[in-house]
């Protein structure tokens, strides 16, 4: 991975290493220390990186993957952007298929970045054929020589974050977290990076994020799926409305949950207080601290270790546009000047 150089030999060699800051201002009412692993460091803004280079070049190993290969997955988001951008350097083909509901925007960068994309109807079964689930499946049978991520049934996910960020974040804190608090989405981050830190101590508590609307919690606490936890919610990246077998629930000491409308203000008052410009699951993560601390949950030697799973550019048209947050019946935001009503 990245190496003290001067000059790299392409953008791979930039992923992971990614700083860990301390959070001073957005903390200063809270007691402990707080640090953000900020993920927007990688080259492709977001911690996807460390899954699409890991999964990838693992199949490489395997024999896999060959010259010409197809790399095939099912994402919009921070993934798909991803495994794009190590298609590309690598020279393979990469084939995403999409809901219909994705935005335009997020259809025309993974484009930029060399991807098919199949838009599959957002309005239809999981198990309908024209579902991106199955257009998928079905493009990863015919094509020989393809590779399916499968994020969120893939143990390689939770691997890659055992093998990279967990050590990091070991090293980085120089073995003093006591905390690590983690957005949970296909789970593959706060798994494979909680599995790494316990086993070096194992009273490292784990917290997991989690949206209304979202199973996760709920199963954690039951060890089963229940239907009543499943609404629409906005948060993307975060919750599921099935189990992800890339989640290790063992691993995880608690859940909580964090509203859509207090992730999105959280988000944006991270951005201008701490000057990182962070999206919207960084907000729900700082929310949860933010709960967890009035729950009494850390004290003045506790060292929580956020993760910040990508960068803010990505929600210009959602939690940074003042329109988009009105729509969804979200308070002002504190920014806002009426130029009207300044007197001179
Ligand atoms: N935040 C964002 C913005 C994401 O895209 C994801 C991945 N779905 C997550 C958090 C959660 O990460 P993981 O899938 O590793 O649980």
């Amino acid at each position: 991975m990245k190496e003290d150089l001067k000059v790299y030999n392409d953008v791979l060699q930039l992923i992971g290493d990614t700083p860990l800051i301390k959070l001073n201002k957005i903390t200063k009412e809270l007691e402990g220390n707080y640090f953000a692993k900020v993920e927007a460091f990688n080259p492709g803004h977001s911690s996807k990186d460390r899954i699409a280079i890991h999964i990838i070049e693992e199949a490489e190993r395997k024999g896999i993957l060959k010259p010409g290969s197809t790399i095939i997955e099912t994402t919009s988001g921070n993934t798909g952007f991803s495994i794009a951008m190590v298609s590309a350097i690598k020279g393979y083909e990469c084939i995403l298929a999409v809901s219909s509901k994705s935005s335009v925007d997020k259809i025309d960068m993974l484009k930029t970045m060399g991807a098919k994309v199949y838009v599959c109807p957002a309005n239809v079964a999981p198990d309908d054929p024209r579902s991106y689930y199955e257009v998928a499946k079905r493009l990863h049978r015919e094509m020989k020589d393809s590779v399916y991520i499968n994020q969120y049934f893939n143990e390689l996910n939770m691997n890659a974050h055992y093998r990279s960020t967990g050590p990091e974040i070991w090293k980085q804190t120089e073995g003093k977290i006591t905390h690590l608090v983690v957005c949970s989405g296909t789970g593959g981050t706060i798994s494979g990076t909680a599995k790494y830190l316990k086993e070096q101590n194992p009273d490292i508590k784990v917290i997991g994020i989690d949206a209304y609307g979202s199973v996760l919690k709920k199963y954690h606490e039951t060890r089963e799926l229940d239907p009543e936890e499943i609404y629409p919610y906005r948060i993307e990246g975060l919750g599921k409305n099935l189990i992800p077998t890339a989640t290790d629930f063992d691993v995880i000491d608690k859940f909580i949950k964090v509203t859509d409308e207090a992730a999105a203000h959280t988000a944006r008052y991270i951005s201008r207080t701490e000057g990182l410009f962070v999206g919207y699951t960084s907000g729900a993560v700082f929310q949860g601290v933010k709960q967890l601390e009035e729950q009494g949950e850390f004290n003045e030697n506790s060292n929580v270790v956020m993760i910040f799973p990508d960068h803010g550019s990505r929600y210009m048209s959602k939690i940074y546009s003042d329109d988009w947050m009105r729509e969804q019946g979200f308070s002002d935001s504190e920014n806002n000047v009426d130029a009207e009503k300044i007197e001179f």
